[in-house]
């Protein structure tokens, strides 16, 4: 019989069971309120009803302390802390974040003092703890450290991201040039690389992996960054209620008459590539003042005058461009110009050179190519100056020692209603992180185990390989596919597809088109099943310019526009026929060294997630969140947790609870602890952190009685 004011969990139709308070009713009949404020009928209930874990009433700081260690537990445990305001929580070591969509006073100097130089699970979880536990790692074992930070658009990762670094800067405790330096690339990645999307209205349109150098005494003596994989179609192309790049809107409402002037430039509103998403301004967002920002950021980073008015006038250009229009049948007077190469397309063929004139279609689709290849040119180029600033190889000889912490704010895992070839490569990404992630938590397990002399064997966990075996592992396998396809002159969408359906048909992994109308294929990633539509495939993969446009930039005398296409001139290949690297093959290539260079650090992992989709901060959809604890690898955590030994103990509660088999009445820890066993005291017992672990000093005990009572977790 359930009793008043009872929390109990109940069925709520999703899956996932939904905590539920027992309530009278004025007639005396008992019902169930949930945690959504919807009543149950008891009666025909009683079946599915479960009595709650009195961890999972109130929330727990870290996770794996729940008692009702399932996914319920973890989602009503950040349910009940998000009503609370409570946006960090622990599971394990891992940090899950959730967006406050609010400013919370959670990041100021005195919260930076306040976390630094304790432990993890000291104080409070919070993104300030995961930083100070990589700072600390690093200072005291030498070891290179990183960070992991994932989640969806707009779950906080750049905010993250900024935190750590804002926390480093802080207790690294020099207030440097070169410092200052790291912290303004900030912005100016931010306007070349952010925009308005729905779901985020300063989402990152890239991938970056940033590593912080320090030198022996701790203190920050540069930085390297990384990107990856800039959404270069978004220049021409927006979705409804979202932007280009901020980089376009500031220069428009912030540089000077004169200068626009100069470069023939009007209001935003002017130019088509800024208003395909019908939206030019962005609540929130004061463009031109962050224009003044972004000045000042460049000017920080040594980029001159001359650089800066450079980039406008190539910015300015790709504006103007975009409002060009074409129609059939143009007649050009010079031969080697603009005109001519983005409306005709010249190709060899047994003899000699021939020129054909292109459609007013395939002449738009030529002049977009031409600025979405300039504009992630330019962007490179910004990122690489960046880094001539900040990076500097240390000139001190072979002895020097130098520390790393690198952070990683890398897009989360897609799933769209329509998903297509940036997709593929992001959740190949996912895949590979998510791989690391699963085998981290298995060792850190394992080593705990093994630290307390537990037999640890035959536990498997089948993680993502058979995935990540289809995409980049097997012969044919689908990468490859695609890029073979890519180099072959007659390969299309269609052709690609086909050879991948028939491939792989015997793949569960896989899921073939369903006829040869359908271009789509299915792939079962570790976070869901994902349709991807091949058209577009090759075209995106092989990521060329046509040698017109090549030749063309060939002749320019402008300075900036040679510097940034300088490997694709270097060669002087114009006759087409180099094989150019595919875009995915360059992605491949730039995952390999990252996950090398993960490989070597110690990692922590920090979790964002969204609490809606809505941008609100006082609300928490359920499902949204039950699908990130399933992505972010909390579940595959507690999963792992639970095929070894899931309930442990503290020396204190161990002992509460079964001092009856001990041949003493003593209860106080500390002496049963000298009495009973060969303990070599390190007399810092009151700093001693032993008491938070399934004590070391009565592993004996421990291990018997487990052994006795089979205390593996059945469920
Ligand atoms: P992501 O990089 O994951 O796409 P962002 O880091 O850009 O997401 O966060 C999206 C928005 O959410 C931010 O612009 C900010 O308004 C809000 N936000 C994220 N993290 C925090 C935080 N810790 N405190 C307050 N607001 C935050
Ligand atoms: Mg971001």
């Amino acid at each position: 019989m359930l009793r008043k004011g009872e929390w109990v969990w109940v069925d709520s139709g999703t899956g996932v069971p939904i905590g539920a308070r027992v309530k009278v009713t004025d007639t005396g009949h008992q019902l169930l309120v949930d945690d959504e404020g919807k009543e149950h009928k008891l009666s025909q209930k009683e079946d599915s009803i479960r009595v709650m874990h009195p961890t999972s009433v109130e929330g727990v700081d870290d996770m794996i302390r729940l008692g009702d260690l399932n996914e319920a537990g973890l989602l009503r445990n950040l349910l009940v802390r998000h009503r609370q305001g409570i946006i960090y929580t622990y599971t394990g070591s891992v940090l899950v974040a959730v967006n406050p969509y609010q400013e919370l006073p959670l990041y100021t100097a005195d919260q930076v003092r306040r976390y630094h130089g304790r432990r993890l699970g000291e104080l409070p979880p919070h993104v300030f703890a995961i930083a100070d536990t990589c700072y600390f790692n690093m200072s005291r074992h030498n070891r290179d450290q990183c960070c992991i930070i994932s989640g969806e658009s707009g779950a906080g990762k750049t905010e993250s991201t900024k935190l750590v670094l804002q926390f480093l800067a802080a207790v690294s405790g020099q207030h440097s040039w070169i410092e200052q330096q790291i912290l303004e690339a900030n912005p100016i990645l931010e306007a070349f690389g952010n925009a308005k999307t729905i779901r985020n209205d300063n989402s990152s349109r890239f991938g970056k992996y940033v590593e912080i150098f320090f030198n022996k005494d701790g203190v920050i003596e540069g930085a390297r960054l990384e990107q990856y994989l800039l959404e270069k179609s978004r220049v021409c192309h927006q979705a409804m209620e979202e932007r280009n790049y901020h980089i376009f809107y500031c220069m428009l409402t912030g540089m000077t008459t004169e200068q626009k002037k100069n470069l023939c430039l009007g209001d935003a509103s002017e130019f088509n590539y800024l208003k395909r998403g019908d939206c030019i301004v962005c609540d929130g967002r004061d463009d031109a003042k962050d224009y003044t920002r972004i000045r000042t950021a460049l000017k920080i980073l040594t980029f001159t005058e001359t650089h800066c008015w450079e980039i406008l006038k190539l910015l300015a250009a790709l504006l103007h461009l975009g409002n060009v229009s074409f129609e059939g049948n143009m007649t050009w007077v010079q031969p080697a110009s603009l005109g001519v190469s983005l409306t005709y397309r010249s190709f060899m063929t047994n003899r000699e050179r021939v020129s054909k004139p292109l459609s007013s279609e395939q002449a738009a689709d030529c002049r977009d190519a031409f600025v979405k290849a300039i504009y992630g040119k330019l962007f490179i180029w910004i990122v690489g100056r960046i880094n001539s600033v900040i990076h500097k190889t240390p000139t001190n000889g072979p002895k020097y020692v130098r520390n790393s912490i690198g952070l990683l704010d890398i897009f989360g895992f897609e799933n769209f209603a329509s998903n297509s070839f940036e997709q593929l490569c992001i959740n190949f990404a996912n895949e590979q992180l998510q791989q690391f992630f699963v085998r981290h938590v298995f060792k850190l397990e394992q080593e705990e185990y093994t630290k307390e002399d537990i037999v640890w064997k035959n536990i498997t966990f089948n993680d993502n390989t058979q995935t990540l075996d289809l995409l980049v592992g097997k012969p044919l396998n689908v990468l490859a596919l695609i890029d073979e396809e890519s180099h072959f002159p007659k390969g299309t969408d269609v052709t690609m597809l086909n050879k991948m359906n028939q491939v792989h048909a015997k793949c569960n992994i896989y899921i073939p088109s369903k006829n040869t109308h359908d271009m789509e294929f299915g792939i079962r990633h570790f976070a869901g099943v994902v349709y991807y539509d091949s058209r577009g495939f090759l075209e995106k993969n092989r990521d060329t310019l046509s040698s017109d446009i090549i030749k063309l930039i060939d002749t320019t005398t402008n300075k900036l526009l040679r510097q940034i296409f300088e490997t694709q001139l270097s060669g002087a290949q114009t006759d087409g026929r180099k094989q150019v690297s595919t875009l995915s093959g360059q992605f491949r290539q730039s995952l390999d060294s990252l996950m090398k260079a993960l490989s070597i650090c110690q990692p922590h992992f920090i979790r964002c997630f969204k609490p809606n989709d809505n941008k609100k901060s006082m609300c928490f959809d359920r499902d949204l969140c039950i699908r990130q604890l399933r992505y972010s690898g909390m579940i595959d955590t507690i999963r792992i947790r639970k095929l070894g030994y899931p309930i442990r103990h503290t020396f204190k509660q161990f002992l509460q609870r079964y001092r009856v088999l001990l041949k003493t009445t003593v209860c106080d820890p500390k002496t049963v602890r000298h009495y009973y066993l060969e303990y070599d005291d390190d007399d810092d017992d009151d700093k001693d952190d032993r008491d938070n672990d399934i004590s070391v000093t009565l592993q004996s005990q421990v291990r018997g009685y487990l052994a006795r009572k089979s205390y593996k977790s059945k469920r």
